[in-house]
C-alpha cells in the first residue's frame, strides 16, 4: 500500500474556493467581492507610490542578501513599535515590548500562539463570534481549544456587547482573549472607546491574556484613531500581545510582512520573552525574509516615505467610505427597503450585507456577484464601475 493510501482530502479554503469558482465563471460582468483585498478605482491592486520609490532607492543602492536577525530586521522591528505603541510611549522608551518580524499578520498570531502554548499549555483560547476565519484553525493547530465569544448581533445590527462582556467575565483566568483591533473581519463593526474600557477592565479583573489583531491599522478611522485601543491597553498596565499585519495597508500582501509585539512588565521580562519568540521562530523557519520588511522599514523612517504613505492609506481609507455612501444611495434608489445605516456604521474593508445564504448564492449564480456566504462582502472591492450592477443585483435578491 502507498504511504499516502490513507491521506484525506482536506476541505477547500472556503474564500480561496470562492475565487477559483469565480476565476472559472465566464461571466463578463462578473464582481469579485469575496476576496480580502483592497482594489483601486479601476479594480486593480494598487502598488503604494512610496513602495515603489522604496523599491528604487533598494535596486539603486543593491545590498547583498544575507541572513537576517531571528527577529528580523532591527530598524523594522523598531518602526512597528513606533506606530503600534508610539516612538515616545512609556513602554517602548523603558524596553517593555519584545517585538518579532513575522511572515505576515498571519505569521504574527503564529508566532505569539506558539509561545503561549508553551508558556500555558492548559490554557483555552476565545475568539468572536464570527471571527477571521483562520483564527479558530491557527488556534487549534498550535494546541488549543477554541471557542467563541458572543460578537455580532444580527438583529439590532451591531454588536452584541453585553453577551460578549458576560462571556469574557466567565473565562477562566489564562484565557486568550483574541480581540479585533479595528475594522472587524467579517462584520464590520467596532466597539467605542468607552465599551473598550469595559473589555479591558473584565480581562484585568478575571487575568485573561489579550491578544489584539491588528490587521487593518488606518482602514478604519485613522492610523492613531485605529491604534488607540492599544493606548487604552497601555494605560490598563496590563501585558498583552499585538500582531500586526501590513498587508492592506502598504497593499503588500504577497511580500507577507508583519510583526509580533509582547508588552512585557519589565525590560528584563522582555527580554526573556524575545529570547523565546527567537526559539519559536529558529524551530519554525529560522529566520525571516528580507524584502517586504526593508521597504516598510524604509517607508516608515523616511519622512518623505512616510508622509506619502499616510496619505496613500487615506485614499484608501476615504475610497472605501465612499463606496460605502454610494453603496446605501444606489440600493436606496434600486428600491432596497429597510435602514441601510449600519453599511456607513461599519468600519473597514468589510460589510456584513445582512443577507443570508441563499441570497449570496442567488447573487452569484443570477447576477455574477460573488460574496461570502455569510453574507461578508468586500467594499473596498466595490468601485465606480462595478457599484451599479452589484447594488441592483443586491436589491433584487433581498
Ligand atoms: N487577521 C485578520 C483579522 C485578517 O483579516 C487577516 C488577513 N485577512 C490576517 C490576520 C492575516 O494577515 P496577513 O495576510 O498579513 O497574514
Amino acid at each position: 500500500m502507498s504511504l499516502f493510501a490513507k491521506v484525506e482530502m482536506a476541505p477547500r479554503d472556503p474564500i480561496l474556493g470562492l475565487s477559483e469558482q469565480f476565476n472559472a465563471d465566464p461571466n463578463p460582468k462578473k464582481v469579485n467581492l469575496g476576496v480580502g483585498v483592497y482594489y483601486d478605482d479601476n479594480g486593480k491592486l494598487p502598488l503604494l507610490a512610496c513602495v515603489a520609490q522604496a523599491e528604487k532607492q533598494m535596486v539603486e543602492a543593491p545590498k547583498a542578501r544575507g541572513y537576517l536577525p531571528i527577529d528580523g530586521i532591527a530598524a523594522y522591528d523598531k518602526a512597528v513599535q513606533g506606530l503600534v505603541f508610539g516612538a515616545d510611549s512609556e513602554v517602548v522608551k523603558g524596553g517593555r515590548v519584545a517585538t518579532v518580524q513575522a511572515v505576515g499578520g498571519t505569521g504574527g498570531l503564529k508566532i505569539g500562539a506558539d509561545f503561549l502554548k508553551r508558556l500555558n499549555p492548559a490554557a483555552k483560547v476565545l475568539i468572536s463570534d464570527p471571527s477571521w476565519e483562520n483564527h479558530r484553525a491557527l488556534f487549534t493547530n498550535a494546541g488549543f481549544p477554541v471557542d467563541a465569544y458572543p460578537y455580532y448581533d444580527a438583529e439590532r445590527r451591531g454588536v452584541a456587547f453585553d453577551a460578549m462582556l458576560a462571556a469574557l467575565g466567565q473565562a477562566d483566568a489564562g484565557t486568550i482573549v483574541v480581540l479585533h483591533a479595528c475594522c472587524h473581519n467579517p462584520t464590520g463593526y467596532d466597539i467605542t472607546p468607552a465599551q473598550w474600557q469595559q473589555v479591558i477592565d473584565v480581562v484585568k479583573s478575571r487575568g485573561l491574556v489579550p491578544f489584539l489583531d491588528m490587521a487593518y491599522q488606518g482602514f478604519g478611522q485613522g492610523i492613531a484613531e485605529d491604534g488607540a485601543v492599544v493606548q487604552q491597553f497601555l494605560a490598563a498596565g496590563i501585558d498583552f500581545f499585538v500582531s500586526t499585519s501590513f498587508s492592506k495597508s502598504f497593499s503588500l500582501y504577497g511580500e507577507r510582512v508583519g510583526a509580533l509585539s509582547v508588552v512585557c512588565s519589565s525590560a528584563e521580562e522582555a527580554g526573556r520573552v524575545l529570547s523565546q519568540l527567537k526559539i519559536v521562530i529558529r524551530t519554525n523557519y529560522s529566520n525571516p525574509p528580507t524584502h517586504g520588511a526593508q521597504v516598510v522599514a524604509t517607508v516608515l523612517t523616511t519622512p518623505e516615505l512616510r508622509r506619502m504613505w499616510e496619505e496613500e492609506l487615506a485614499g484608501m481609507r476615504a475610497r472605501i467610505k465612499l463606496m460605502r455612501t454610494a453603496l446605501v444611495d444606489k440600493l436606496t434608489a434600486a428600491g432596497f427597503k429597510g435602514d441601510l445605516s449600519y453599511i456607513t456604521r461599519q468600519q473597514g474593508m468589510f460589510s456584513y450585507s445582512g443577507l443570508n445564504k441563499d441570497q449570496m448564492v442567488r447573487l452569484r449564480n443570477e447576477f455574477g456577484v460573488y460574496g461570502v456566504d455569510s453574507g461578508r462582502i468586500c467594499v473596498a472591492a466595490l468601485n465606480s464601475h462595478n457599484i451599479d450592477a452589484v447594488a441592483a443585483a443586491m436589491a433584487a435578491v433581498a
